[in-house]
């Protein structure tokens, strides 16, 4: 999901490290964003299931 916006609304959640317990793999950069690691979930809100977690500096400079 490289382009989030293309579902509609968005919600950008903050995810502090001690919440982060998971390692995911960043849409943007495919690289893992490992457990201990604050980042952003981009939750479209028509369809919560594809959320997707990012660090936060490929979310934000993503075009
Ligand atoms: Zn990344």
């Amino acid at each position: 999901m490289k382009n989030p916006e293309a579902f509609g609304e968005i919600e950008v959640k903050s995810i502090q490290p001690y919440q982060a317990v998971k390692k995911y793999i960043c849409p943007g950069c495919n690289r893992d964003i490992p457990a201990g690691l604050g980042h952003v979930v981009i939750v479209p809100i028509e369809a919560p299931d594809l959320r997707r977690h990012w660090h936060r500096g490929c979310w934000n400079k993503r075009i």
